[in-house]
């Protein structure tokens, strides 16, 4: 028990505000050992329900900082611009943007995580690549950025390290949701990785952390002032998260959709919002003079198929078989494959990208607990998006598991995520707003 840290919490739960000074104790005492998880508990608590100000917000984030590496990419030539989403069923905008970015000149020197729940995670799509390597010395990976203008690895251990501590206290004590801890948890990462500007994907709906766009633009807003604060132009997009992004979900099954999306044959959703967010990075990383011509800069890569020859180099340069891009039988295929029919006509007028995520975890492509181990080849391709037409016993998805019996059991309601209606349902756009710092 620490003593001062029971004033600390009766202040918070006051709804008075900590010092500076009394947060990066807190941080430090926390990491340190002296500070117990059940009064770290009992202070998040206090936090989730009275909040944090953007000083306390400022100052948790430098605290979590302060307690790990800070990450030097200054080897790298060129303007290092880094991009995070806050998470979305069926997100591979990575694997499509970062080719597209590339192929305008503009350096992607990326690290990324692994999924958990019901989101997944770039290095695990990557690591389905046969042969393809996401461990590399900080010197290979700033030698792959100048030689094949595109990185990615895993994310560093030692970056943040209290937020992985602070994290985990988090998710055990229903303290996760609350915007100045999410804020101070992404940008504390994404500030020590290096990067000279940030791009934030702040994901707004059903199938996302923030469910409202009041909440998912509070969201960027205070992440778009923590990097701001810390002296690197950040840019927030909030964008719709409902449906899964793209035809599939899944490890493999999400590189297949990143490669027929960078040779021009991907769903409208997963299209358009790769061409915007990599416009949005060609324009922080000064290519172009408004986000509007960073993304006809981007269009013009993926219709003249430059994205997809970096995409190529990009694998191979980090050891995988770039014959994958030629053939998808080369890549990790499930055992067992079971097709979701139509239980009557209509139009497809929602899909529910939550319970999808879910059963895809459920099918195997996700974790649970951070040992789990995932099978490469699970998930679910969409046969149909919102706004298609679907007649009665025909195919709205196919589910693909090593495990026959999960695939039986997760039928039924994978039926039920596709609602069905006689209307079409009204277009939505997929990028719901801007902010800049
Ligand atoms: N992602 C993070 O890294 N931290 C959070 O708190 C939520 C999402």
């Amino acid at each position: 028990m620490n003593e001062q840290m029971v004033d600390w919490i009766i202040k918070k739960r006051e709804g008075k505000s900590l010092t500076p000074e009394e947060i990066q104790q807190i941080v430090l005492g926390y990491t340190g050992g002296e500070i117990p998880d059940y009064q770290m508990a009992a202070l998040l608590m206090a936090i989730f329900f009275k909040g944090l100000s953007q000083r306390e917000i400022v100052s948790l984030t430098r605290a979590m900082i302060e307690t790990g590496d800070t990450i030097d990419l200054s080897g790298i030539k060129g303007i290092k611009v880094d991009k995070h989403s806050t998470g979305g069923v069926g997100d591979k905008t990575t694997l499509i943007v970062g080719p597209l970015v590339a192929a305008c000149g503009i350096p992607v020197a990326k690290m990324s995580g692994r999924g958990l729940g019901f989101t997944g995670g770039t290095i695990d799509k990557l690591e389905s690549i046969p042969g393809f390597q996401t461990r590399k010395t900080k010197e290979a990976f700033q030698d792959l950025v100048n030689e094949k203008g595109i990185s990615v690895i895993g994310q560093s251990d030692q970056v943040a390290k209290a937020d992985k501590m602070i994290y985990a206290l988090r998710d055990v004590t229903g303290t996760v949701e609350n915007l100045g801890l999410i804020a101070s948890s992404i940008m504390s990462k994404k500030i020590a990785s290096g990067g000279d500007k940030i791009l934030l994907d702040v994901k707004c709906g059903r199938g996302a952390f923030m469910e409202t766009l009041d909440r998912a633009c509070r969201l960027g807003e205070i992440m778009v002032d923590l990097g701001t604060e810390a002296g690197k132009e950040t840019m927030a997009i909030v964008t719709r998260m409902e449906e899964p992004l793209g035809y599939y979900v899944g490890n493999s099954l999400e590189v297949i959709d990143a490669i027929e999306t960078l040779k021009g044959n991907g769903a409208v959703d997963i299209t358009r919002l790769s061409l915007s967010l990599a416009g949005a990075m060609i324009y922080l990383g000064e290519k172009a003079t408004t986000p509007q011509e960073g993304e006809e800069m981007a269009e013009e890569q993926w219709e003249n198929q430059r994205g997809l020859e970096v995409f190529r180099r990009f694998i191979q340069g980090q050891g995988g078989d770039e014959k994958i891009v030629d053939d998808y039988d080369l890549l990790p295929r499930a055992t067992y494959e079971q097709v979701v029919y139509a239980p009557q006509s209509g139009y497809v007028h929602e899909i529910d990208g939550l319970s999808l995520g879910l059963l895809s975890k459920k099918l195997g492509a996700g974790r649970e607990t951070k040992e789990d181990t995932i099978s490469f080849g699970a998930g679910i391709k969409l046969e149909k998006k919102t706004g298609d037409y679907v007649e009665k016993g025909s195919p709205l998805a196919v589910f693909y598991s090593d495990d026959e019996d999960k695939i039986k059991a997760s039928i039924p309601e994978g039926a039920h995520a596709f609602i069905l209606k006689e209307k079409p349902a009204q277009k939505r756009e997929i990028i719901l707003k801007t902010i800049q710092g």
